[in-house]
Parts: structure tokens; sequence; C-alpha cells
């Protein structure tokens, strides 16, 4: 794809399924799953008559994702029509935001340094979904009125490793945000790609086509690469680049030609007169900015700077959200961020996560606590800890019940520490040579004589101190 006589000129169009309980504009459940056709309502299929109302969740989650992205939330905005007719979309309309989208401006800045501007966010409805089959098309309203947002960003792009960058970015921050799940596999999150090619250095953009609903990092990667390369070959036969929609397909690996491009004048866009302006108040915009959760990079910073946690472990816990919450509330339970971490990393993540974790803050750090005053050993905690994950019982009663807690004294252990240091000279000879095997041997038998009831790190202390005076 380099052809180093040419710049790639990239904007992309991303929309995100907001994580709302309802749809955007009716009552209707916004849930992904569902039997086709059983979450529709006369609103959100359009019957006449039906009035829209504004879900407020959703648009407090449009301005939550313009603070998120650094834009500016304007003080006002209008819903439009965008007229089209497509099966998916029963109103032959779309409600959308063109003139006075809800924000404006906004950037991500890449490892790099370089900025890639967001033109705007904007908030509007889903379509349906159509299913083609051999000799049907199947369509399902459900997905119709589900609140999404399209942020477009200014055609700052320019490879598909910079593409790929910025829309991971872009993800971590709505995922972190809890703004939306952004679940590609389930159309959560959709990107359309924007590209021209013009010569190295030149001012002036080249034609662009438009490839639309690409549902994977992969296959953004692989019609960016395609698309810059069939746009050069073009250009070098001597022919032009024609404005068009054009139709990426993952198994052959090529795109095709799907309509001429329109503009936004073709879909006779025009303020929905059953809606009314949105106005949005500073005081909204401020409480939601400052109960926004903390993003990826800013939990990368406190893992790294307040916590000193070494990168692969901080790279380790911010890979999801779910695990990030996790630590996060178990560190405001137990100062003890490394511990946490390790524990987390070593011990719960060798279970399935994906979902849920498998025990609650609560009980992990109680754990993680007896093991680090010492009231249990720290074998015996992983031990508690894999026994709690299955049966979810009280810590302090499994403990018990496992004879796990010390309670013999520390002058029991002391004394029994005596009289087996006057019982075996050789070992006690042997301390200097080899000294973990002896403090070992001693550890052993005083759990011999308590059945396994002394604390074992208590008993570790007391050899050592009583060798070392020797
Ligand atoms: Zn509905």
């Amino acid at each position: 794809m380099t052809n180093s006589n040419y710049d790639i000129v990239i904007g992309l169009e991303i929309h995100a399924e907001l994580n709302t309980k309802t749809k955007v504009f009716c009552g209707c459940q916004n849930k992904f799953g569902q039997e086709p056709n059983s979450n529709c309502c006369p609103v959100c299929v359009g019957m006449p008559g039906a009035l829209p109302v504004l879900n407020k969740e959703a648009l407090k989650l449009a301005i939550k994702a313009g603070l998120a992205c650094d834009c500016k939330i304007n003080d006002y905005a209008v819903f439009e029509r965008k007229n089209y007719f497509y099966p998916d979309l029963s109103k032959a309309y779309q409600i959308s935001q063109l003139v006075k989208p809800i924000c404006i401006g906004g950037f991500i800045e890449l490892e790099s340094g370089k900025k890639i501007r967001l033109n705007r966010i904007h908030l509007e409805e889903d379509a349906g979904k159509l299913t083609h089959q051999l000799n049907d098309t199947h369509i399902d309203y459900n997905r119709g009125g589900v609140p999404l947002i399209e942020c477009v960003t200014e055609p700052d792009i320019s490879s598909a490793d910079e593409a790929l960058e910025f829309l991971q970015k872009l993800r971590n921050r709505f995922i972190f945000a809890d703004i939306a799940h952004c679940k590609m596999e389930q159309g959560g999150m959709r990107c359309d790609v924007n590209l021209s090619i013009k010569p190295k250095g030149s001012t002036v953009f080249g034609t662009r086509t438009e490839m639309k609903n690409l549902n994977s990092f992969k296959s953004v990667a692989h019609a960016i690469e395609y698309e810059a390369k069939r746009q050069i070959e073009e250009i070098e036969k001597g022919n032009k680049i024609i404005q068009e929609t054009r139709k990426w397909d993952d198994d052959s690996g090529i795109s095709s030609s799907m309509r001429s491009k329109e503009d936004s004048q073709d879909y006779r866009y025009f303020p929905d007169p059953d809606l009314l302006t949105i106005e949005v108040e500073p005081s909204v915009v401020e409480s939601i900015r400052s109960n926004m959760p903390l993003l990826q990079e800013q939990r990368i910073q406190i893992y790294s700077e307040e916590y000193n946690l070494p990168t692969s472990d901080i790279n380790i816990l911010v890979n999801s959200k779910l695990v990030s919450d996790y630590f996060d509330n178990a560190v405001k339970l137990l100062n003890e961020p490394k511990e946490i971490a390790n524990w987390i990393i070593t011990e719960l993540l060798k279970q399935d996560v994906s979902e849920k974790m498998p025990i609650s803050e609560q009980k992990f750090t109680q754990i993680i606590n007896l093991s680090l005053t010492k009231k249990i050993t720290r074998s015996n905690a992983k031990i508690l800890l894999e026994n709690i994950i299955q049966t979810n019982a009280d810590v302090m009663e499994t403990a018990k019940q496992l004879e796990m807690l010390g309670d013999i004294s520390k002058e029991d252990i002391e004394s029994i520490v005596i009289n087996l240091i006057s019982e075996n000279e050789k070992a006690v000879a042997d301390y200097e040579k080899t000294p973990d095997k002896v403090v070992q041997f001693f550890i052993g038998n005083v759990m011999k004589q308590t059945k396994g009831r002394a604390n074992a790190a208590m008993a570790r202390d007391i050899i050592i101190a009583k060798l070392q005076n020797k």
C-alpha cells in the first residue's frame, strides 16, 4: 500500500449504541438478542400519530461522550429528519442531528502526539436490521430506535495503523465512561471510512469514497489498505476517482461500488416538528462532568504514578473495565494496591471474568488481609480463596472450619521451638550452611506438634530469631 508519491487522507464516522435501558424516543427496551420484532411499538416503527419523546438518559450519555472526547457541548441542539427509503427504516426518515448537533469539536491524541480532531458527536436513532438469506431477506425492527451516537472525525488520519489506534482509544473511552458497550460483534459499534488520496504534500484533497459499516477493526484496516491501493492504481492509470459509497466484503477482501455517494442535501434534512429543541443547562453538563468515571488513560496514570505498579500489570488490569473497576474498589477497601494487583492477576484471572468477577471485593480483600497480617499463611490464603469462590461462604467461618486460623499462642510456639532446638543439635549446626532447609525442618515439626494449628508465618519468625541468637 505504501506508495511514497501519495498521501492517504482518512476520516471516520463511528456509530455506537448507547447504554440506556430503553430506546431513544419510546419506552421499548434497548436490549440485544430478543425474538425478532418482539420489541417494537408504534413510535419506533413510525405508525401515524405516534409521537416521539426524548429519553433523557440517552441525551446525558451523548453529552458524556462529548466530555470524554474534549468536545464543546452546545447549549442547544435540534433533531432533524434525514429522509430516505430503505426497508430497515419503516418511517422512511431517521431522526438525527445535522445543523445543531449536541457536541462539536474535540480530539483524541495518539501515542505519537498527533491529535485526531473530531468534527462532532450527534445523537440519533438506529435503524432495523436486514438479514439476507438464500432467497429471502428478513427484517428485524427491534434495533430501530435504539439510541446511537455518531462521531465524525476531521480527515486527520493518514494510515490504517492510525485509524486502528484512534478507534481503540475511542472505544476504550466509551467503555470506561459507561457510555456504550461497543461490542462490535453485536453491531454495538460500527465504522464507516471516508478515504481519498492526493499527491504527496498537496493541500488539495482528492475525491473521496465511503466504505460503510465495517464491523471489526480488522476489516477497517483491510478496507483502508485495499481502497488506498485501488485509488492509487486508478490515478496512475489516468482514471478519475468517482465519489461513491463502496461495500467492503470481508471474505473476498475487496470492495465494490454500491451507489454514487449522496451529499447531505440529498436527504432533505428538516427540523423534526414532533420534537422540541433540546436546551442544555450548564449545570447538567457540570454534574455529568463531575460524575464521570475515570477513563482508561487516567487509570493508567494513577496505577503507575501513585501505586508504582509495573507496566505489564497495569496493562492487564486496564484491559477490561470490569477488572479495573474491581481493582479500584478493592484498593478502596484495603490500601495495598501492589498486593491486590498480584492476587487479581495470579489468582482471579485464572477464572472466567468475561461477565463478572468470581468473588466480591469485600471477601477478596478480607482474605488478602488475613494473609498480610499473618493470621493465616499465604498458601492457606490461596486455598481459602479457592474455597470461597466455590461456596461464597463467610470468610472467617470458613478459615475456622479449615483450621487455618492459628489459635496457638506466641508463647506456646516459643516453648515448642526452644524444645525442638535443644533436641535437634545436628539441624542447629547445619543452620549456617543451609538456613532455608533447617528453618523448614523446624516449621514442619512445629506444625506436626500443633496439628497444623500454629500460625506458620509466626513460627517462622520465632524459629529464625532463636536460631540467629544461638
Ligand atoms: Zn418503541
